[in-house]
């Protein structure tokens, strides 16, 4: 019999990033989780790439918020909004099959927030949705066959949070979240930068000085980035060179306090999970994970095999897709959520 084929979507709504998947198509949508909001009547003037580049050229009318910044729903309507904004673009209503919703919310949310997010994809057209866990899709989008009974880590380091979790048979078996991951490591370099040059840069500025030359191990002097900034003495623009030697040495106390929370984690877990965790290493996601040298210096420090996931920006939503492909042929969530 002729089977209309399903049109199911996954979202990662990340503390940086959102994402969306759509079966058979692949990842449909990749912009930022930024909001412009109307100071005035709240309303939202837009969402994603738009309102990211309106930072830096906003009028007093307009705020800029990302909703999800520090890993909790800092204000959820506009986390709702923002979701609400994107899926009407998708259209959902005139698919011809109400597709399923995985939604992927960062670990902290409650039960409240879970369940608002739920009736904004079933308004927008839903069929049936469910919510889950990051580390735990973040880990399928990874290659990891987080449902056999054997122990495994993963280490998500997003926008505003490190998720560190240990799992088996599916299921979360340790694990914390941190409040230290990109945003945070963006923020130590403006604040090395002005404590060591005087020199005020902007969150951008510093997202690429990260991005270009961030490193958290063995750095070299000769690779440089130029920056520009506001002299704080003279308070005129002013260009200077940083090199590897100043992000190791914004980004290495951030990196350490990651390190020890990872070695809190895996002092908890059972003794068997730690010698699966040893046979099989850990596995390093989200876009913090891109730092270089963060995966030689954490494998020295742990004595663990450290792989960097190939996909680090999209694991989630990889994810997503995957586990969507299980829900359809019912080998998880057999009984609604
Ligand atoms: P979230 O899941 O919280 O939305 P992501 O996994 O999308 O976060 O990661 C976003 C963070 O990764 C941002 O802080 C961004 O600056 C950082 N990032 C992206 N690429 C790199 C890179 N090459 N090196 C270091 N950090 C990076
Ligand atoms: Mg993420």
């Amino acid at each position: 019999m002729f089977k209309l084929k399903s049109n199911d979507i996954g979202i990662d709504l990340g503390t940086a990033n959102i994402l969306i998947y759509q079966k058979g198509k692949g990842i449909i949508l990749n912009q930022p989780s930024v909001v412009a909001v109307d100071n005035v009547t709240n309303e939202i003037l837009a969402v994603g790439d738009s309102a990211y580049s309106m930072i830096g050229r906003t009028t007093s009318n307009i705020r800029l918020v990302r909703p999800l910044r520090d890993g909790v729903i800092a204000d959820f309507e506009v986390t709702q909004g923002m979701l609400n904004k994107f899926l009407e673009v998708l259209n959902l209503k005139s698919f011809l099959r109400k597709p399923k919703i995985l939604i992927c919310c960062p670990t902290n949310i409650t039960t409240v927030e879970r369940s608002a997010i739920k009736d904004v994809a079933l308004r927008c057209g839903a069929k049936e949705v469910f919510v889950e866990e990051e580390p735990k899709v973040a880990a399928v989008g990874a290659g990891v066959d987080i449902f056999k009974p054997i122990g495994n880590m993963v280490i998500d380091i997003g926008g505003g949070t490190t998720d560190i979790a240990i799992l088996s048979l599916g299921e979360i078996v340790n694990s914390s979240s941190l409040k230290i991951a990109g945003d945070a490591f963006t923020q130590a370099i403006v604040d090395y930068v002005k404590k060591e040059y005087h020199l005020l840069i902007g969150q951008r500025m510093a997202e690429e000085v990260k991005i270009n030359i961030g490193l958290v191990d063995a750095p070299d002097s000769s690779i440089t980035y130029e920056v520009r900034g506001r002299d704080l003495v003279t308070g005129l623009p002013k260009m200077i060179v940083l090199t590897e030697e100043d992000s190791c040495a914004a980004l290495l106390p951030l990196i350490k306090e990651v390190i020890k929370e990872t070695k809190s984690v895996l002092e908890d877990a059972e003794p068997e999970l730690s010698s699966d965790i040893i046979n099989q290493g850990i596995v390093l996601t989200g876009g913090g994970s891109l730092l270089k040298n963060f995966d030689s210096l954490l494998e020295r420090e742990l004595n663990v095999a450290i792989y960097v996931a190939e996909d680090a920006l999209n694991s989630v939503v990889n994810g997503t897709g995957m586990l969507l492909e299980l829900i359809e042929t019912n080998k998880i969530y057999g009984t609604k959520q």
